[in-house]
């Protein structure tokens, strides 16, 4: 039987409806900005394989990093014991984050990233004796899969058949271009409720709404205000962090730092699952107490895993290499090129740009639904030639591996403006 064959028989893959998907490409290599599949068909991964691959395919210098460390000690449980791989990546992360956050909690993925931040900023009130238990978060949000991150998460097709058995959320419009007064007064009413634990947000974009956009000005006046009223912040950083929106992160461009911080995707530059979440001080300190119950009680199996450690550290160091803020740099000045060069033409609107990220919307008579048959001829499209984008409803968009040249670019480039004229 082939690969696919078999694949097809016993594999039931994320987001998808098996009954209408055909036969999946079969990828074997993958080296730089490209993967191959086994008839030795050639793919760009546009969207950097969802948002995690900064480097591109198989990269040297984090395939030692984690056969070193998988030769020296691959794993051991982080209960009881430390290791210098997460000492190490914390001494690495901690200056780049801002500078009010002082703890790091391990976990596996975005979405337990985020179940950790909901679970300690419930905790910590409850440590306290006060009774907090809703959450404020934006419409169209996505925090993730697991239970806590799902209820904050705002994209009804994911949620609808769990919506009666979630957490309390408060939800508030984003405050996108000419919203922001409307979500301010959102965000001023949800506060009066005196059960608001925090508020969750995905910093300046939402990814996987289709890469909405909202200013850092706004933000940080929602985050002052929630300060201010005595409620946790948390900045799902999952997507945007790692220089996706041409810093280190999101939250770099606030004046007011949240208290808590989530990360996954980018941290192990794309090689293996790991997040992190960040705290400050004073939350920390809210655990700490001669009854064992005050404390965290969370953990996972692969806690801190010290290949994965390793490689973290290797992917932040290459970060800093001049070559890939560069690469930054020149994606983000190309894309606002493109910007200039359709931003008036009545097939697309909205066409938006943050960091490497670049957006747009394809004018439709009648809204398209989330993975919608218009969305699926784009996708089948891209791929038919070669491109690995995930369009969204009516929304297209790229977030190229930081590594990608001129010419690739180009492509890319020429790609999306076939795309324009075959679907308008
Ligand atoms: C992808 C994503 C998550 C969930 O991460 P997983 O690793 O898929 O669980 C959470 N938050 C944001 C903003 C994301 O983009």
């Amino acid at each position: 039987m082939s690969l696919s064959a078999i694949d097809q028989q016993h594999i039931w893959h994320p987001y998808t409806q098996h009954q209408t998907c055909g036969p999946l490409p079969v990828l074997v290599k993958g080296k730089g900005i490209y993967l191959w599949d086994e008839n030795e068909k050639k793919y760009i991964d546009g969207i950097s394989s969802w948002w995690c691959n900064p480097f591109g395919h198989a990269n040297e210098d984090l395939a030692s990093a984690m056969f070193q460390q998988a030769s020296t000690l691959e794993h051991v449980l982080f209960g009881g014991f430390t290791h210098k791989p997460a000492i190490e990546l914390v001494e690495k992360l901690l200056p780049l984050l801002p500078s009010n956050q002082k703890k790091i909690f391990f976990s596996d993925n975005g979405s337990t990233a985020v179940e950790v931040a909901l679970k300690a900023a419930l905790q910590f009130f409850h440590n306290q004796g006060i009774k907090k238990n809703k959450i404020i978060a934006f419409e169209d949000a996505f925090h993730g899969d697991t239970f806590g991150a799902m209820a904050s998460s705002g994209i009804g097709l994911f949620t609808e058949a769990f919506k009666e058995s979630l957490l309390q959320v408060i939800r508030i419009p984003v405050p996108v271009k000419g919203q922001e007064d409307k979500a301010f007064s959102a965000l001023k009413v949800a506060l009066e409720d005196e059960g608001v634990a925090a508020f969750i947000f995905e910093p300046l974009c939402q990814g996987a709404a289709g890469m909405i956009m909202y200013e850092a000005p706004i933000l940080d006046q929602f985050i002052d205000v929630c300060q201010k009223a005595g409620v946790l912040t948390i900045a799902d950083e999952v997507m945007t962090g790692f220089w996706k929106t041409g810093r280190c992160f999101a939250s770099d461009y606030l004046t007011h730092k949240p208290d808590i911080i989530c990360l996954s995707k980018a941290l192990t530059g794309g090689t293996l699952p790991m997040a992190i979440t960040t705290f400050t001080q004073a939350i920390f300190d809210g655990f700490l107490s001669s009854d064992p119950g005050i404390a965290l009680l969370h953990g996972h199996t692969f806690t801190a895993n010290p290949t994965a450690c390793a490689v973290a550290k290797k992917a932040l160091e290459l970060l800093e290499n001049p070559e890939m803020q560069q690469g930054i740099d020149f994606i983000h000045q190309k894309h606002l090129v493109f910007k200039e060069k359709w931003k008036h033409d009545l097939r697309v609107e909205n066409i938006r740009v943050l960091g490497v990220i670049l957006a747009f919307d394809m004018v439709r008579p009648d809204k398209e639904a989330y993975y919608g048959n218009f969305r699926n001829q784009l996708y089948a499209f891209f791929i038919e030639n070669g491109l690995l984008l995930r369009p969204i409803g009516n929304t297209i968009y790229i977030l190229p591996p930081f590594i990608i040249n001129d010419e690739e670019l180009n492509k890319v480039y020429s790609l999306l403006e076939e795309a324009i004229d075959k679907f308008s």
